[in-house]
């Protein structure tokens, strides 16, 4: 099984579909499913029907659509750019990811 190397909070550039190019963060990751939720990006319009219990109004709502992370770059906060990350050892021992641009750990 592929393994997860997007995490919360984690920046990701979208690299296919009408969003291509553009920058969001991460929100939610469905492990299950291999796809992320990412801020702002890949919105759908969900239509709503009115519930008189809750008070809501019927209509057309914007929501962000999960993204599937073969269609995911990640992008490292340090250089902003597209990367692919690679994973080193600290001198304690720790595994941390760091940019194979600008070899900075993000
Ligand atoms: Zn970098």
């Amino acid at each position: 099984m592929k393994k997860m190397k997007i995490k919360q909070n984690d920046k990701v550039m979208i690299i296919s579909g009408k969003d291509k190019t553009k920058i969001g963060k991460v929100l939610k990751i469905f492990k299950d499913r291999d796809k992320v939720l990412v801020e702002g990006l890949n919105k759908i319009k969900r239509h709503v029907k009115p519930n008189p219990y809750k008070q809501e109004q019927g209509g057309i709502k914007d929501q962000e659509a999960p993204v599937h992370i073969s269609n995911l770059s990640l992008v490292c906060d340090a250089c902003a750019n597209p990367t692919k990350p690679g994973y080193r050892l600290t001198e304690d021992g720790q595994k941390v990811r760091f940019c194979k641009k600008c070899d900075e750990n993000f």
